[in-house]
Formats: structure tokens, sequence, C-alpha cells
């Protein structure tokens, strides 16, 4: 076995960096030439083929059946241009990943002719061969009948010599199966809930989008190492690994050419995404050893969370032309940081103003203020629904494990906005009132927001949601998630909490109340109704974990648990108030999650016991032969007394071994016990508990014995490739 790990090494350190091309020109002549964006609509569509996809993406307008055989027809020409001989419906089902099925545009028939196979309807609409797609229910599997429907609002794209469309994915009953389409409905609501609410500060508001800037923390594995991992190639994580011993972790003599190969690497992904029109910044900050982040310059949502599947996407594929993996995992590795990948959202008007941007006037400092404090209380109203959204196997060792997001949801403002905050709260009281001194301290006070937030060097790291100057960081999400969930999340949430201070406010109103003051008596409640979750101190301390208990915030530790939050009646009827998710389709998205998290856990549970048995026990059982033959031969040639004093350590380790083997060996079997009795429950929710709580425990238990005959056993021995190999540093 260790062969295998020692030509994996072997080939490790003979790789060279993979040259890559720069191409001559500079990135502004090639961004975006692998899609089919506004320049190529324009040269390749009519005039009303070109302004019907406009009025869709710009108003959501319908376009109409014969202009799509049109459009098809333009977007082929374009992508044939670019050597593309093939199409697919491009779509995000709820497994996390992207689908695709790839049909050609030509199809030879006889007489060596070939027959044009893509029209309008084939853009428009398709009928993937979805039944292995999870629909938790929805879908019969006998039916087989999803589709995937164009979402013009997401530009098309060239890839691999194919034409990938965007889409929705539908069940035959015209129910949700994908991340895409629950996003597009909450957009669309917030738009309009957002613009009736600008409509108090600026009546030019006609439409509000919201953005998106995420964050891409990855890391990065050799190819072959990666592949004499079993751990990494199926679960995606390190099952077993000791710790290398501190500063080993430094030594750099071995992989001295690695820099420049993860340059290379970087590079050529930098480019390609370019191409794709993903707008990224590639940056080389590493919090771990071989940990890298990337992040584009922010977006529409829906483009947004698009390009990141896209990235996520590509990334693998040039990975493996510079010999490495991608481990887009939350904990690939024990004991070093895990990935998340931030999501910094706001909203934007179609007059260019950034809702969550103070402003230079005392009026748009308050259109500012109304925005902030509104999104403060939807988190504080839903956070289990935002805990919810970022629940998954892989992000569990990471919230509340060191130097990640705390599970706890909670808000961080800063102590300028905060002491903002605070003044609202005391100058207007419950009823409104405000004395003649106090209306004109605070309306002086809020129009120095953005005097005050340039000095804003306050930041905090640990808080799972935090305000960073002109939009809000959801830090919790985890590194492999599809954005849209918890984009879904915010924008409802948001939606919903809107509609309802809109109404508040106008009843006020009607009562005669000014509107300002209407305005600031709402938000001065929802200050103090929302006080609990905003939190400014450590959030990776112990103290934080009590005093959110005395606060009454939820700490949902597990996936499980946290799941628990899609059954709950308050949240099924927010979304069902907006038309975002029917209970149905809710119900389903519960059930396949916690699917989802039961078959990793089993997966996990499944390799935990085949690698330990077979791999581990064997190559410690050979050592501990080794052992036994030496004390044999010292024996032999030793006197008694001399003998007990030269064989004492081997005996020592021999014992060692044995007990290591004998501890396996029970814990794999009581684990396969708990893995079948969890197996035969019938109920998700009672067998995703019973993976959490008892077949997973025994996952650090068996650990625990491997990663201490990795301590013990001769290092040529080993099968597995070690940490101080596989996290290789400059
Ligand atoms: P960091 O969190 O590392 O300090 P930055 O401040 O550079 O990162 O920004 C992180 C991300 O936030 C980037 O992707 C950036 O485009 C995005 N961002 C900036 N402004 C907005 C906005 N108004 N809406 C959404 N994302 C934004
Ligand atoms: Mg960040």
């Amino acid at each position: 076995m260790a062969i295998i790990r020692f030509k994996a090494l072997e080939e490790t350190l003979g790789r060279r960096p993979v040259a890559v091309e720069t191409p001559a020109a500079t990135v502004a002549a090639y961004f975006g030439e692998n899609v089919f964006g506004i320049d190529a609509m324009r040269q390749y569509l009519s005039s009303d083929g070109y302004g019907s996809v406009l009025a869709a993406i710009q108003s959501g307008a319908r376009i109409e059946r014969k202009l799509a055989d049109e459009i098809a027809a333009g977007m082929k020409a374009w992508a044939t241009s670019k050597g593309a001989t093939h199409y697919t419906h491009w779509f995000q089902p709820l497994t996390g990943t992207t689908a695709e099925k790839h049909d050609a545009f030509f199809e030879p028939v006889e007489g060596g002719r070939a027959i044009e196979k893509f029209g309008g309807s084939q853009l428009v609409q398709q009928e993937p061969d979805a039944s292995s797609f999870p629909s938790g229910g929805i879908r019969n599997t006998f039916e087989a009948r999803g589709y995937t429907a164009w979402d013009p609002t997401s530009p098309a794209f060239v890839i691999d010599k194919t034409l990938c469309i965007p889409t929705i994915f539908i069940s035959y009953t015209g129910e949700a199966l994908d991340y895409k389409t629950p996003l597009l409905k909450a957009l669309s609501a917030l738009d309009k809930a957002a613009v009736d609410v600008c409509q108090y500060f600026d009546k030019n508001v006609t439409k509000v989008i919201a953005t998106l800037g995420w964050e891409q923390e990855y890391f990065l594995v050799d190819s072959a190492l990666y592949n004499a991992r079993p751990d990494l190639a199926f679960t995606g994580r390190t099952l077993f690994g000791a710790s290398p011993a501190k500063g080993q972790q430094l030594e750099d003599h071995y992989f001295g050419s690695i820099p420049m190969r993860v340059q290379a690497f970087m590079r050529d992904l930098e480019i390609e995404a370019h191409k794709l029109g993903i707008p990224i910044k590639t940056r080389h900050n590493e919090v771990a050893p071989n940990q890298f982040e990337c992040a584009p310059i922010f977006e529409e949502i829906n483009p947004a969370v698009d390009h990141n599947q896209l990235l996520m996407d590509i990334m693998e594929k040039i990975a493996q032309r510079h010999n490495f993996r991608v481990l887009l995992h939350e904990k690939p590795f024990a004991g070093v940081n895990g990935s998340g990948k931030h999501n910094n959202w706001s909203m934007a008007t179609n007059t260019g103003k950034n809702l969550l941007s103070p402003g230079k006037t005392p009026k748009t400092n308050l259109m500012f203020l109304t925005f902030f404090v509104n999104i403060i209380k939807a988190v504080y109203d839903n956070a289990d629904l935002m805990r919810a959204v970022i629940a998954s196997a892989g992000n569990d060792h990471r919230l509340g494990a060191n130097e990640a997001p705390p599970a706890i949801i909670s808000v961080f403002l800063g102590s300028q906005l905060s002491a903002i905050l605070d003044e609202v709260e005391q100058k207007v009281k419950k009823d409104g009132k405000m004395t003649p001194e106090e209306k004109t301290q605070l309306k002086l006070n809020i129009g120095k927001i953005p005097d005050i937030l340039l000095d804003n060097t306050d930041r905090n790291r640990t808080s799972p949601f935090a305000f960073t100057g002109n939009k809000f960081e959801f830090r919790a999400v985890g590194s492999s998630a599809n954005c849209s969930g918890a984009m879904t999340v915010i924008n409802t949430i948001m939606t919903d909490q809107l509609i309802r201070f809109k109404k508040e406010t106008d009843a006020l109103i009607a009562k005669g109340k000014d509107k300002d003051e209407a305005i600031l008596q709402v938000l001065r409640n929802y200050i103090v109704e929302s006080k609990a979750i905003r939190f400014e101190g450590n959030g990776y301390g112990d103290e934080w974990v009590k005093e959110a208990k005395k606060r009454g915030l939820n700490n949902f530790k597990t996936t499980p648990e946290a799941l628990e939050a899609f059954n709950n009646k308050k949240f099924i009827a927010l979304f069902e108030r907006h038309n975002i998710l029917t209970a149905r389709e809710q119900h389903a998205r519960y059930e396949i999650y916690l699917e989802t998290y039961v078959k990793k856990i089993q997966i996990e549970g499944r390799l935990i016991g085949d690698l330990a048995t077979n791999n581990i026990i064997p190559t410690a059982i050979q050592y501990q032969n080794r052992l036994i033959e030496n004390v044999r031969g010292l024996k032999e040639i030793l006197g008694v007394a001399e003998f007990k004093k030269a064989a004492a350590t081997q005996l020592e380790m021999i014992i060692e071994i044995s007990e290591h083997i004998a501890g396996i060996r029970t814990k794999v079997d009581e684990m396969t016990e708990a893995r079948k009795k969890a197996n035969a429950m019938t109920d998700y929710h009672e067998m995703a508990e019973a993976y959490c709580h008892k077949v997973k425990p025994y996952f650090e238990v068996i650990r625990k014995h491997v990663d201490d005959l990795e301590m013990i056993v001769d290092d040529e021995a080993w099968p597995l490739p070690k940490y101080r190999e596989l996290l290789f540093t400059k």
C-alpha cells in the first residue's frame, strides 16, 4: 500500500507548472467573449428579438413564441461561431451541483445531410430525463418528467464546445425542483416591496434589484495525492490524518515548485472566468496552508449565483489541467481552518442608489436607515430560517468551530451605527413623540451617518451576519453551497418585513402623522423589538453562548436540528404568503436536505469502516509483526536481563498496536450496528437524528485510534498520504 503513497509523492514532486497562455489582449478585449451578452445579441438578433430579450431581463416581460425561433437561430449562429457543436439546458437541481444534458445542434440523416435540431421550442423548454434528481416525493420516479425552462435573465454561454442555456427546473405539475425557481420569485417579490418603500423617499425609483458578491474559499491538493486518499475522492474531506507537528506544516523544502503551480492555476482560472463574463478578482490570501479565495465584483443576484455555480464547475476542470484537485468541502482537514462562502448582500435602485449605503442628504440617510433597520428586524424574526438554510453535513464541522462563525445567528453593526440606533430608540418614544430639540438633534445625527461611517474601522470577523459599510455579509454560508438558498431566504424575509413596515407606516400617516415621524416611530419599535439579535462582541467565545441563551437566541449545532425550521408553520406560511414556495414544495425540500445529510454521513461511515478495516488494520499488523520479529531476535541473542531492557519499548508498542486494532474493530462493528438501526427507520427526521447522534460519534473515536497508529507505525508503511504531504505550503 505504501508504494501507492510514495508513487503519488514522487509524481507530485516531479511536477512543473503547466504553461498558461496569456492572451495578448487586455482583459477588456476578451471579457465575456464566451457569453451571449448584450453585444453578441445586438449582432446576432433582429432588433425585435434583441428588444424582447432585453425587456425580459429588465421587466420580466414574456418573450413571444414566434420570436423564440429567431432568438434560437441567432443564439445558435453565435455559438457555432465560437465552435459549439452541442447545446444544453443548464440547471441547478437540489443536489447542489449543476446538471446538463447535451444535444447536438444538427443530426445526421441519410445521404450525408444533417437536419437542424435547435429551434425556439428547444430553446424555451426541454424535458430532461430527470428521474435521478432529488424531488422529495413530488415527482414520482416512474413519471420521470421534469421540465427545464429558459431563464432569459441569465445569459447563455459557451463552454467545452457546448452552448449552455440557464434554465429553471420544474416538475410536470409545475413544482420547483431546483434552486433557481424560488430565487427568481423572491427577487421579484423583493423588487415590488422595496420599490413601494422607496416611494416614501424618491418617486423616481421604479425598480430595486438585490446584489450579491460572493467570496469563494477552497483548498488545492495535488491530484496524485488526492487519488491516493479514497476519503477525499468519496467524501471531499479527510476522515483520518494525524495533525502534523507544529511547524512541520511550514517545512517547504519538498514543495518548492508548488506556489508556481498554484499561480499558474489561478492565472488560468482567471482567464477562463473572464471569458465567461465572471468578474473575478483572484486573491491569493490563504488562511490555512493550501487554502485560497477568489471573489468577483458584485452583480445582480441571479447572474451572481449562476457565476458562482459556473466558477465551481470550471475550477474543478482547470485544476485538473494543472494536476490539482479542488476541495470545496467546508472542512477538509481537522485542526485546520474550514472554508466558507461569504455572501455580501445589498439592494440597488434603478436610480443608481445602494440602499444599504448612506447618502448625502438627511432624506437619503433616513432611507438608508429604513432598509438597515428592516433587515435587522427581519433577521431577528427569522433567525432560525437563516440557520436552517446554511445547514449541511459539511458546514456542521465548521459552524461553531474555531475561526468559524458560530451556529448562533446574530447581527454585527459596528459601534457607530449601534450608537445611532440607540439614539433613535432614546429620542423617539413608543408613540413617536419627540420634543423639537430632540427632533433637530436626531435629524442632525442621522445626517452625519456618512461621515461617521467614513472612519468606521471596526470590523468583526466572528459575526455570522455583519454590516460592512455598504452591504451585509452573510458569513456562515458553506463553501460548497449554492448561494441561492441563502439568497432566497434573505430576500424573502426582507420582502415580508418591508411589506409590514409599509403597512404600519401608512397606518400612522393615515392617522395624520407626518411621514418622517411615522417612519421613525415604526423603526424605533423595530429597534427595540430586535435588540437581542445585535451582538458586537467575540462570536467565538464561550461567553457568547451563555449570553445568547439568556437572550433567547437559538444555537442549533447540528443539521437535523437546524432543518426543523423548514417544518415550522410560521416559515411555511411566510414562503406561501409571497408565492415563493408552496407548503408541498417546502416539505419536499426539507426531506431532500435531510436525505442528503443522511447519505453523506452514511457514505462517510461506510468508508471509515472500510479504510480502517482494510487499509489501517493490515498495515498495523504488518508493522506489529516486524516488531515481534525484532523482539524474537533480541531474545535469541541477549541474556534475560538485557533482553528485558532492550525489548521493553517494542513490547509496549506491540501491546499498544493490539489495543488500537481491537478498538477499531469493536467500534467499527458497533458503528455498523448503529447504521443498520438507523437505516431501518422510516421517518426522515428520526433517521437523520440517528445518523447524527448514534452513528457519527463513532467517527471521532475510530479516527483517534487510526491517528494514534499513524504516529506509531513506520512512516514508510503508512498507506495514506499524510497531512504534512497534503497540506504543502509555499
Ligand atoms: P472583504 O470581506 O474580504 O473585506 P470586500 O470588502 O473587498 O471583502 O468585498 C467583498 C465582496 O463584497 C466583493 O465581492 C464585493 O464585490 C462585494 N460587494 C461590495 N459592494 C457590494 C454591494 N453593494 N452588494 C453586494 N456585494 C457587494
Ligand atoms: Mg468577507
